[in-house]
């Protein structure tokens, strides 16, 4: 591991590395700290770390990535699914468990490898849940997640809600892309597909998008729940008010920043026949 640390690479990721090249769990490798490789092993772990050290993440490099529980397959078509999107997910989740449509109606908008969608439909089997994504090449990832943990979901492929015209939902979620155009972050993450991750300018043009257009394809008293930049809650919030949302309120993230803000759209629910 001389040559990661030479590199600069995390010693945790180059284990990570290491035990999926030699296919043995890290408590092997720690075992067996001389183990030698293959000067084909060799070349291969080489080309990784100078991968990993050039800051490609290391869910690309192994192709999958942990969410919710779940692994997913990961590719450079998709944002690598982030630990902080949990908190969407969980905050959709309890308003699932709460709704009383016994098959919920839910849109999952922008989601790229499927990692939101799927977590909600394998958490809430009842849910039929339908995702979108501007990019074909999200949806073949997105498809191969569903296929792999044998979970049912409809794919689209749309701007937004174009493709659901005439649809309305009882739950829509997105983590649209977010980040301003010259936030200094966006330089850190130039592995991952730009189009996930700005909209350019203030970063809230998606978000508005969103937000405008919602009425026309949410059920009365449906929740909106968007994912947004740490500094964004009270834009969002105040996009959701000026929308006529109720109930706006915003999630934080472990690392205690407003992450997730989301409203009750109103609405009388059609009136039961007698
Ligand atoms: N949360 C991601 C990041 O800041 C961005 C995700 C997004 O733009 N939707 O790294």
């Amino acid at each position: 591991m001389a040559l990661a640390r030479q590199l600069g690479v995390d010693r945790l990721d180059a284990q990570v590395l290491l035990g999926e090249l030699l296919a043995r769990p890290r408590s092997w490798l720690l075992a067996h700290g001389d183990a030698l490789l293959t000067p084909e092993q060799d070349v291969r772990l080489r080309a990784w770390l100078d991968r990993r050290a050039a800051g490609e993440p290391l869910a690309y490099l192994l192709g999958r990535k942990e969410f919710h529980g779940l692994t997913f397959q990961v590719s450079p078509a998709v944002l690598v699914p982030r630990p902080d999107t949990e908190v969407l997910v969980d905050w959709a989740l309890e308003i699932l468990k709460a709704s009383p449509q016994p098959s919920p109606q839910v849109l999952d908008l922008g989601t790229g490898s499927g990692a939101i969608a799927l977590a909600i439909r394998h958490a809430h089997p009842a849910a039929r849940v339908t995702a979108i994504d501007a990019s074909l090449e999200a949806l073949q990832v997105a498809q191969a997640n569903a296929h792999a943990l044998g979970l049912e979901m409809r794919l689209l492929h749309s701007h937004w809600w174009r493709a659901v015209a005439g649809e309305r939902f009882d739950l829509v979620v997105s983590n649209p892309p977010y980040i301003a155009e010259a936030d200094p972050h966006l330089s850190a993450l130039i592995h991952e597909p730009m189009q996930a991750l700005t909209p350019g300018g203030d970063g809230l043009q998606s978000l508005r998008d969103i937000a405008r257009d919602a009425h026309a394809h949410l059920a009365p008293g449906a929740w909106l729940l968007l994912e947004h930049g740490h500094d964004q809650a009270s834009a969002v919030a105040s996009l959701l008010h000026t929308h006529g949302f109720e109930s706006v309120s915003t999630r934080f993230d472990l690392a205690g920043h407003g992450r997730c803000t989301g409203g009750r759209y109103p609405g009388t629910t059609p009136s039961q026949c007698p």
